[in-house]
């Protein structure tokens, strides 16, 4: 299999075509961006680190049972991906109160809430990646209902087997970002990434934050926080 053209250049991933059509290369960058783009900036070895523990998580996943995109890690930065089309939204999970929904909701990040939320956005940069319903997802035909609902049980199903993974590791797994796709053959299946850049990872006994956070706010030793995380999942 070869790598052919370019097919989209993102944030913080580069997308080539190969001489299969069914077969893409995802190739991660340093590149790091915030709040929608406004603040950017460059993580070292983030690429390298982001495509490792995210395939060692897939991995995981695919063992008990949730179908990736994953194929084959094919060096540090580049791994072959299912095509898929992508559903236009990031489905957030939530174990502990952080971030957007701390301010939307008035709730002290850290607050443990009585059950796991779920939230969905619409995947639209213009936008800023707006939250909306299940209303909203059905009147726009950005899913099917019965797609939702396996969007819905699999993205619980993560967190579920992610959150146990976490603990063993020391890191209380906080909320997280996926993102999902269909294949040529109409199945849903986990697309994108799980990394630092789009989980919220806390230290268990400390509360350190390694996650992008550090970038997002200015914490400092951004890439140590990465470093971390690579080592506690791939013992690297
Ligand atoms: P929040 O809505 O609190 O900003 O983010 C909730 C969780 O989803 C965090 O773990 C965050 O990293 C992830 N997340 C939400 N939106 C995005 C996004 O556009 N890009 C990335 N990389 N992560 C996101």
């Amino acid at each position: 299999m070869k790598k052919t053209t370019l097919l989209y250049e993102g944030k913080a991933k580069k997308v080539f075509k190969t001489d299969d059509e069914e077969k893409l290369i995802v190739s991660y960058k340093d590149d790091a961006t915030a709040f929608n783009g406004v603040k950017k900036g460059s993580i070292e070895e983030k690429g390298s680190v982001n495509n490792r523990v995210s395939n060692y998580l897939m991995g995981l996943l695919e063992k008990e049972g949730i179908p990736t995109h994953l194929i084959e890690e094919l060096n540090e930065r580049e791994t072959v991906v299912r095509k898929v089309q992508i559903v236009p939204l990031e489905v957030i999970v939530r174990n502990i109160a952080a971030g957007s929904l701390s301010k939307r909701l008035g709730l002290e990040e850290g607050t443990k809430m009585a059950s796991t939320v779920l939230e969905y956005c619409y995947k639209n940069d213009d936008l800023g990646d707006p939250m909306i319903n299940d209303y909203h997802i059905y009147a726009m035909s950005l899913a099917t209902e019965e797609e939702l609902k396996t969007i819905a049980d699999m993205s619980l199903k993560i967190n579920t087997t992610l959150t146990t993974y976490f603990a063993s590791i020391n890191i209380e797994l906080v909320d997280f970002k996926l993102e999902f796709g269909r294949t040529s053959d109409g199945h849903i299946i986990l697309a994108d990434e799980i990394s630092p850049d789009t989980c919220r990872f806390w230290d268990k006994n400390t509360g350190e934050k390694l996650d992008k956070d550090r970038f997002r706010r200015d914490l400092g030793k951004v890439e140590d926080a990465y470093q971390e995380i690579l080592k506690r999942t791939l013992g690297k």
